[in-house]
């Protein structure tokens, strides 16, 4: 779209600018509350956090809104453009508006009932008890993870293990009350539980055709994965298997020695050449990125906007204002790669919201009627570049700026390529379990059916107990993001798709601006106006499926070491096509912040890297 007023009747597009300005404002109220709380900032509130929620949810569902839209639908001297955002706040308006009064007030209570859940949840003295001193040390959800994978020690393993599994019996009483009370909410509106109306809202289908896709994935790596368990307690004994030895089984010694090759203090810096080498334009957005753990942070990375981009109807462009958080424990092993691949994620989520191009804000929320598996695929598709020999021989380089070498980047391959069917495995345990537990009757969704219900799906989709606890896994709680998991399998199945389709027909996709270029106009610049499934048909020229995906998967380990070592050669050679320390011009404002300390800023610092060199200074005075 250029940057011209929306065409057509001046009177409608005065009606969209109007529905544009009051959103913003309910919009923002609601997510300067939820970055304050998730952030744990000083004055946060969840009273304001559940007023703004509501008043959003009021805005959202507003029965006389959703009539003005169709009456303005139904004016015989409407654009095409006119038409298509009017179609966009129809949908928006008619996910959140339901006939019945009663509603408003369970939803009202439902808030309420989350926000107390959250409470829980971030209260709990989560840790672990040295065995020798019985001294307890506080660790968050990602710290155990951390420690089961990189502990040597069998006992502490164990101990973190037995801390996430205290998460669920302290949740599972509270939840119990929210999924009785979302189901009884999804009846009231039609639906047949909670499930099938969240898929049908953000994914634009049925629950049904859901799974049939995921039933096709499970069915076709169900072998794969069994052959795995076999294979990695052939290799290191049956004890591997428990859920507190299977990721240090799996993650060896390979974590440790290539933790060198990524300095968490050039993580902004790596991130950022990458993106631009991509061709990625943030189009003026200002980023404030919150990147290290500290105690009573969520324990979850993500990225909202309190500003969506969007075109006002006089033609002016609204950059887009971002947050983005992430959980850091610089110095620990892993955590620069760590930080890394989540500053590919969330800021891929970023580059994809910065760059639609639409007469509404609306078009570039995240929530429904935005599409789950359309977010993720975009996160996910440049977080994947972390894997590719193609990116590690350009980007992952040491502090003295030496690449990361080939004989390590195999043995990557070799310890990783033959296990990777746990990862889908476990990506499908968390919608398997949500459906399983919104299908539940009323009078069994009790405290005690939750968790063995959460045991049962460990046991059937992953071949036993999970190293990452169902009732761990932060998205089932919150409203926003619970019975939203399968869009991340969804979107993987995109990622693969989209990637076998570059490299066909381009050769490449690291270092290669046609990729951010394609991306841009043909993933990012229509936001929700065009479905998911559409877009990856536009794209790649075929409907999505989980063929390419699975190919990847049943590829011989020796294959992918060959294909892969080609690839290797030729990125070393080639180098990063922005060197370090070269400028890098994302346009974009990006502002690196500690809850409530502002670090660095690339305005007041005059480029990325300044304000780099200013949270590295930070960084090492914090004693991390
Ligand atoms: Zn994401």
């Amino acid at each position: 779209m250029a940057a011209t007023a929306l065409p057509g009747n001046p009177d409608v597009s005065a009606f969209i600018q109007g529905i544009n300005d009051k959103y913003l404002e309910v919009h923002r109220a609601y997510e300067d509350n939820f970055w304050a709380t998730k952030m744990a900032l000083s004055g946060a509130s969840t009273s304001a956090l559940s007023s703004t929620k509501n008043a959003l949810d009021e805005f959202l569902s507003s029965q006389d809104r959703l009539r003005a839209v169709c009456d303005a639908e139904a004016r015989p001297d409407l654009s095409p453009e006119q038409l298509r955002v009017l179609a966009v706040l129809r949908r928006t308006f008619a996910t959140y508006v339901s006939e019945e009064e009663s509603v408003a007030t369970l939803r009202a209570r439902l808030n309420d009932l989350e926000a107390e859940l959250a409470g829980v949840r971030n209260r709990m003295r989560l840790g672990t008890t040295d065995p020798a001193t019985g001294e307890f040390r506080p660790a968050s959800s990602v710290q155990l993870r951390n420690a089961m994978r990189m502990s040597g020690e069998e006992s502490a393993r164990r101990a973190a293990y037995d801390a996430l599994r205290s998460i669920g019996p302290a949740i599972a009483g509270p939840f119990a009350a929210i999924v009785r009370l979302r189901n009884e909410l999804a009846r009231r509106a039609g639906f047949p539980n909670y499930y099938e109306m969240k898929v049908q809202a953000a994914e634009g289908f049925t629950q049904a055709r859901l799974f049939q896709m995921l039933d096709g994935l499970e069915s076709a790596t169900r072998q794969l994965a069994t052959d795995a368990r076999a294979r990695l307690a052939a290799a290191k004994g049956e004890d591997s298997l428990k859920p507190w030895n299977i990721s240090n089984a799996l993650a060896g010694d390979i974590e440790t020695r290539m933790d060198p090759y990524f300095p968490f203090e050039n993580a902004v810096d790596v991130w950022a050449r990458t993106f631009a080498a991509l061709g990625i334009d943030y189009r003026g957005s200002t980023m404030r990125l919150d990147l290290c753990d500290r105690p009573g942070k969520y324990s979850n990375g993500f990225c909202h906007w309190p500003v969506p981009a969007y075109r006002k109807v006089d033609g002016a462009w609204v950059p887009a204002q971002t947050n983005f958080t992430s959980l850091a424990t610089p110095g620990s092993v892993g955590s620069g790669k760590t930080a890394l691949v989540t500053l590919l994620h969330e800021g891929g989520h970023a580059a994809h919201f910065a760059n639609v191009d639409q007469a509404s804000p609306l078009c570039s929320q995240e929530r429904a009627p935005t599409s789950v598996a359309y977010a993720e695929n975009q996160s996910m598709l440049l977080d994947s570049l972390a894997g590719d020999a193609a990116w590690l021989a350009r980007y992952a380089r040491d502090a003295a700026g030496q690449p990361v070498p080939w004989s390590l980047v195999r043995e990557a391959i070799e310890a990783g390529h033959p296990y990777a069917a746990f990862s889908v495995r476990s990506m499908l345990a968390v919608p398997y379990f949500e459906k399983a537990l919104y299908d539940l009757p009323d009078d069994q969704i009790t405290p005690e059916r939750i968790l063995s219900l959460a045991d049962e799906v460990e046991a059937r989709v992953e071949g036993g107990p999970a190293p990452r606890p169902l009732l761990s896994v932060p998205h089932i709680l919150s409203d926003e993001s619970s019975a939203y998991y399968h869009g991340y399998v969804l979107a993987e199945m995109g990622v693969h798709q989209a990637r076998a389709h570059f490299l066909k027909t381009l050769g490449r996709i690291v270092d290669e601006p046609e990729v951010g270029a394609a991306l841009t106009r043909v993933y990012w610049q229509p936001g929700n106006s065009v479905p998911f499934l559409d877009l990856v048909e536009r794209l790649t020229e075929a409907p999505l499926t989980a063929d390419a995906w699975v190919k990847e998967l049943q590829v011989p380990v020796e294959v992918k070491v060959a294909e892969e070592e080609v690839a290797y050669r030729e990125a070393l050679e080639a180098g990063p096509r922005i060197p370090p320390g070269s400028p890098v011009d994302l346009n974009m404002r990006i502002l690196l912040v500690h809850g409530d300390e502002t670090v660095a800023d690339t305005e007041v610092e005059g480029s990325l890297p300044a304000a780099c060199a200013k949270y590295t200074a930070w960084l090492a005075n914090k004693g991390t």
